[in-house]
């Protein structure tokens, strides 16, 4: 008799399974900001105050001025694939928000020290605190005074699942640094609304981490997170890339797609030794506004850039504007990775605009400018 390995199969309780799945969502201090900021625009915010203590070990809080949750949904706020965004799995091609899935709360309620306070305008300054059992089953609904808008308190998360908590504690410096550049990536794309970070260390340290003003353009967002110095290095990037469909895009589309279109907007480095950055740390990219990781379109930007000036890495503020049959969103559940029906299509073309746009740039760079180094690329070709 092996002991134990052919033992009766069963079902995990519940309870178990919900953790499991809970950490599935919520992989990390940034996913926790994500799925908070996310509910915080797609409820219409204009302001946006995340507040960390202790660089997110503590608590993490988001607090927006949106819509706030009407009473008979209270009940629903925290269950699982409880959603007021989507109702069935056909509307995703016409996905308009950030979120879709109704599995946020309900994770952060199963993970963290967990409850919302929530008032819609017509209630203010009666706002409603809401608490709930780690089911996600309300528990308890208290008046409270507040403004109009939702916040969001997650404290001490992944208190029960202990080896990702240690893991966490352990690393907390470099995923602090994460989790603030995410939020950057959140606070340039998202324009019209003010954004504000502050963080609280020990028991009196309280410093503002970043913030923007509410800007109408996403240049004065990046002023406003990186400085006016960083912004004057930077030169437009606007692509049109069209390239041919490949055979699994055609059926995707039903044989209509005569070729692919992709805008690509944004900001980047001028390709000119001492206008890029030493290590590759400001870099975002957004699919229809979405931050997501994109590691071959990464790959790509750096590749290119480096054509033309060797020693460094550009700043990337890229923004892929492109039909939303064209990628899948629902690969993971935290959304991030983003499957590219066409990527490798895609990257071939971006490199070639991608070069073609660093040329006519290097030509009208004045000379006084590109400085003794010249552009790395014409130094390789002599
Ligand atoms: P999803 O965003 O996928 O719908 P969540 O678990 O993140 O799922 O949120 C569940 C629901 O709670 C949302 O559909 C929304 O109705 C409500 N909600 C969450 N956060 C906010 C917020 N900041 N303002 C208003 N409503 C919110
Ligand atoms: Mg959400």
């Amino acid at each position: 008799q092996d002991d134990g390995i052919m033992a009766t199969i069963k079902a995990i309780e519940a309870r178990s399974v919900h953790q499991i799945q809970s950490g599935q969502v919520i992989t990390d201090l940034c996913s926790v900001a994500k799925e908070l900021v996310e509910n915080s625009l797609d409820a219409k915010a204009t302001t946006i105050e995340v507040r960390f203590k202790d660089n997110g070990l503590d608590l993490i809080e988001v607090q927006d001025n949106g819509s706030g949750i009407s009473p008979e949904n209270y009940e629903h706020v925290a269950l699982k694939h409880y959603t007021s965004k989507l109702s069935s799995y056909t509307d995703l091609g016409w996905l308009k928000t950030y979120g879709f899935r109704g599995e946020a709360l309900s994770s952060l309620c199963a993970l963290s020290d967990f409850h919302v306070v929530t008032a819609e305008a017509h209630q203010v300054p009666v706002a409603t605190k809401l608490e709930f059992e780690i089911s996600g089953k309300l528990a308890k609904r208290q008046v409270v005074a507040g403004r109009k808008g939702t916040t969001v308190s997650v404290g001490t998360i992944f208190k029960r699942l202990p080896v990702r908590r240690r893991e966490l504690e352990k690393n907390i410096k470099r995923e602090y640094g994460k989790v603030v550049n995410l939020l950057h990536a959140y606070a340039c794309i998202s324009t019209g609304v003010s954004f504000s970070v502050r963080n609280t260390v020990g028991k009196t340290k309280n410093v503002s981490v970043f913030s923007t003003n509410g800007n109408r353009t996403i240049k004065e967002n990046i002023a406003n997170v990186y400085g006016a110095k960083t912004l004057s290095a930077l030169m437009p990037l606007e692509l049109d890339l069209e390239f041919e469909p490949s055979s699994a895009m055609r059926r995707a589309s039903g044989n209509n797609a005569q070729s692919n279109r992709i805008q690509v907007c944004g900001h980047i480095s001028r390709p000119v030794f001492g206008e890029g950055r030493q290590t590759p740390d400001r870099q975002m990219f957004f699919v229809n506004s979405r931050p997501c990781t994109l590691p071959q379109i990464a790959k790509a930007f750096n590749e290119v850039y480096k054509s033309f000036n060797v020693s460094q890495s550009p700043f990337v503020f890229a923004d892929l504007q492109m039909d939303t049959s064209a990628y899948d969103v629902n690969v993971s559940p935290d959304k991030r990775t983003i499957l590219l029906h066409d990527a490798a299509a895609l990257v071939d073309s971006l490199k070639a605009s991608l070069t073609e746009m660093f040329e006519l740039a290097d030509q009208t760079v004045p000379h006084a400018q590109l400085g003794s180094k010249s552009s790395a690329r014409k130094q390789q070709s002599l």
